[in-house]
């Protein structure tokens, strides 16, 4: 059989950023080998940044949890599923709600993430939610990405074009038809400010935003868009939210992971302090799709017990007292939910290794050990 015959070219979304663009995934038995663009999809218009056309290199056929693991005295040994979830159970019934922790992912998808949010309910757990940076969550109409190309104005906070091409790309075309474009950030300079009109150095994100002078508000006024990938403190999005109303512009949060916006309906959206008080408030620990070791791992001191659930081997699995091995984007259908609002789905397109599962599933699994109803059930 020649190799073509057994190629196969699935449709799915790219999961490197939140902007949601179209990518074909290139399998050839089982394995995937190459990407191109998606020509038709609306948000990409057929081209991918580098971080999309390399973004099957986050699919592990080695650096990853194979079968569940237990760590006993920095040894990781092989255990059942029978075993590590009968361990798992025995564990968390024996801490009540105050004392578990569950924290999910915005790489994860809508149907992860809901299932995820109703297993914690069902235990009574308070203490959950997942690492969305300085952003709070909101649940506002904001631009897209055919508005940012049709404005007439575009202020810029963070360096978007570098960080999300494809959104740069309409920043970009939004220029080549006229419009102004104003960046703000605190380095000296960023590859944003080097393609804008104007590039303001800033102290902090807060002090920009209580000075935007009369000739800024004003172009403001005129079909124009705030476009913004960082903030300083969860308050300053209210604080745009204000100048956009004011002025009648669009704005355009953009989030940093593929499911950020998505994440947000299912779980509490905390930056790094908020995380880190509630891994320190915590003795069990119950980490889905997130490598919190990376960005708390001071924290982690108090726990008596982590739990990580994970398709690769990250910090926080080499910490953990049981792993469970997870499916990764490619080997599970769902949805993600990108920065403008657009819910779209991805597709399976190769098979996890045998005793890979998906999320949804182990928390399935789990809840019908310890005896809870979730309701939609896999
Ligand atoms: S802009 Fe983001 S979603 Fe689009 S291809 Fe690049 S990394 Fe992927």
């Amino acid at each position: 059989m020649k190799v073509h015959d057994k190629m196969k070219v699935v449709h799915s979304i790219c999961p490197q950023c939140s902007v949601g663009c179209g990518i074909n995934l290139i399998n050839i038995d089982n394995r995937l080998v190459g990407t191109y663009p998606y020509k038709r999809h609306p948000i990409n218009e057929g081209k991918n940044c580098k971080k999309g056309r390399d973004c099957i290199e986050l699919v592990f056929e080695e650096n990853r949890p194979k079968n569940p693991l237990v760590n006993k005295n920095g040894t990781f040994s092989d255990y059942s599923w029978e075993e590590a979830l009968d361990l798992f159970v025995s564990k968390i019934k024996s801490y009540t709600p105050q004392d578990i922790g569950i924290i999910g992912s915005g790489n994860s998808t809508n149907e992860d993430l809901e299932i995820l949010s109703k297993f914690a309910d069902a235990l009574g757990v308070e203490k959950k939610g997942f690492y969305a940076e300085n952003f709070p969550a909101f649940n506002i109409e904001t631009a897209t990405l055919d508005d940012v190309q049709s404005s007439n104005f575009i202020l810029i906070v963070g360096d978007v074009i570098k960080e999300s091409p494809l959104i740069g790309r309409r920043i970009i075309l939004a220029r080549e038809n006229g419009a102004e474009v104003v960046s703000a950030d605190s380095a000296d300079k960023t590859f944003t400010g080097l393609n804008s009109d104007k590039y303001i150095k800033i102290r902090s994100i807060g002090e920009f935003l209580d000075n935007i002078g009369p000739e800024v508000h004003n172009k403001l006024k005129d079909s124009a868009t705030i476009i913004f990938n960082k903030l300083d403190l969860k308050e300053e999005f209210e604080k745009i939210q204000n100048i956009a109303e004011d002025s009648g512009s669009k704005i355009l949060p953009v989030l940093k992971q593929c499911n950020t916006r998505g994440a947000m309906r299912f779980l509490p959206a905390l930056n790094q302090e908020e995380i880190s008080r509630l891994i320190n408030d915590v003795k069990f620990l119950y980490v889905v799709g997130d490598n919190p070791a990376l960005y708390a791992e001071e924290s982690f001191k108090n726990l008596d017990f982590l739990v990580t659930q994970s398709s690769s081997i990250n910090e926080t699995v080499l910490l953990s007292d049981l792993v469970f091995p997870a499916s990764c984007w490619v080997e599970k259908t769902g949805t993600f939910t990108n920065t403008t609002g657009d819910m779209q789905k991805i597709s399976k397109t190769i098979s996890a290794p045998a005793e890979v599962l998906e999320d949804q599933r182990i928390i399935s699994k789990i809840a019908e050990k310890i005896g809870i109803e979730l309701g939609d059930k896999k």
